[in-house]
């Protein structure tokens, strides 16, 4: 689908990288978001956001104060003259949001894995000019994230923006949500004049986290920054770990090195940061395999078995020799690098036995 998309001219803002949206994951008390936002707005931010309607994994958590929170935003407007942004998820939402004047929209990451709850935000939106952003689904589905984007243009929404927060991974690392940045990066390929926003809070789910993903998100040639920031972090009602005090904010961002975009969005530069991301997959695949590959020395070892299972190791070779082939490779190289691999874990098999 062809989008038509238009620049997010965002009355008051200045379009130059990085534009910054910071506020708390979620509005608690009118207190907490005063005493935020007009911290916020002494360090020069412009865009405020705050969670009103909050999705929680599971019931019985803080789900947001719901709209008796809008007030609040209003005030906020009035009284720092910054634009206020909120999450919405459904029909209702997008009715209050904006009957409460609040500027900009955003589609969190677990309503644009849903095709249905996008469509019927799309219908509550026909006819409505307000920017929207739309963060990543939870799964690393690009697809799925471009559907959602064509759902609301298909009502009219031309202001759009799209936000990568990671995405989500059963196995829990460094990140909260793994970033794949080649997913956005594509995403950028594919649609060029769609402005991306990078947030490092639920990315990384750590505040030490946040400067480093700020700093690689601009060296990607993101256009701006949804960071979340809290009057007192450590109190906060949800997400406490991945906020800031605006202090701190104003600091990573007096930080950061904002080089200029390179002509292509293939850069140099990108195409690095994709062959990182690939070689840190790659070690943590080794590792893995490492691991089990230890839990089969185990296995040998209690049951008497040998280290080296001659017919298993060739069947391995032959194997990934002829898939290497498939994929262009030569059979050598796979047939060396199995190798490797192969001895590694006889080493680290017999380690084991020796421990014994
Ligand atoms: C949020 O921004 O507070 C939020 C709930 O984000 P996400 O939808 O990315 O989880
Ligand atoms: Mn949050």
């Amino acid at each position: 689908m062809e989008l038509n998309i238009t620049p997010l001219s965002l009355p008051g803002i200045e379009t130059q990288r990085p534009i910054i949206i910071a506020g708390p994951c979620s509005a608690e008390t009118e207190e907490q978001v005063m005493s935020t936002a007009c911290q916020l707005a002494g360090k020069g931010v412009r865009i405020f956001r705050a969670g009103i309607w909050k999705p929680r994994t599971k019931p019985g958590g803080f789900e947001g104060v719901g709209e008796p929170g809008l007030p609040w935003l209003t005030r906020v407007k009035k009284e720092t003259g910054m634009l206020v942004a909120t999450e919405v998820a459904t029909p209702q939402h997008v009715e209050a949001a904006l009957a409460a004047e609040v500027d900009i929209l955003w589609v969190g990451a677990r309503t644009v894995a849903n095709p249905f709850a996008m469509q019927a935000l799309a219908d509550a939106l026909k006819g409505i000019d307000v920017p929207v952003l739309v963060k990543n689904p939870v799964n690393p589905d690009l697809e799925l994230w471009i559907g959602g984007i064509e759902r609301l243009n298909g009502a009219g929404i031309t202001r759009l923006a799209v936000i990568h927060r990671g995405f989500s991974s059963y196995e829990k690392r460094l990140y909260r949500n793994t970033p794949m940045w080649h997913i956005p990066i594509e995403l950028r390929r594919r649609i060029s004049n769609l402005p991306i926003f990078c947030d490092p809070s639920h990315i990384g789910g750590a505040r030490e986290l946040i400067a480093p993903l700020c700093q690689q998100a601009m060296d990607l040639g993101f256009d701006g920054l949804m960071v979340e920031s809290h009057c007192t972090p450590d109190c906060a009602w949800s997400d406490a770990k991945q906020q800031v005090t605006p202090d701190v904010l104003d600091f990573i961002l007096s930080k950061l090195v904002i080089r200029e975009l390179a002509p292509t969005t293939e850069s140099l530069e990108t195409l690095r940061r994709h062959i990182d991301e690939i070689d840190n997959n790659l070690m943590e695949l080794l590792a893995k395999r490492m691991r089990i590959s230890r839990e089969i020395g185990q296995y040998k070892l209690e049951h008497n078995m040998t280290v080296v299972q001659t017919r298993r190791y060739n069947e391995i070779l032959d194997k990934r020799g002829a898939q290497g082939v498939l994929c262009g490779m030569a059979p050598e190289f796979v047939k060396s690098v199995f190798e490797d691999i192969h001895e590694e874990s006889v080493r680290q098999q017999i380690e084991l036995m020796n421990k014994k």
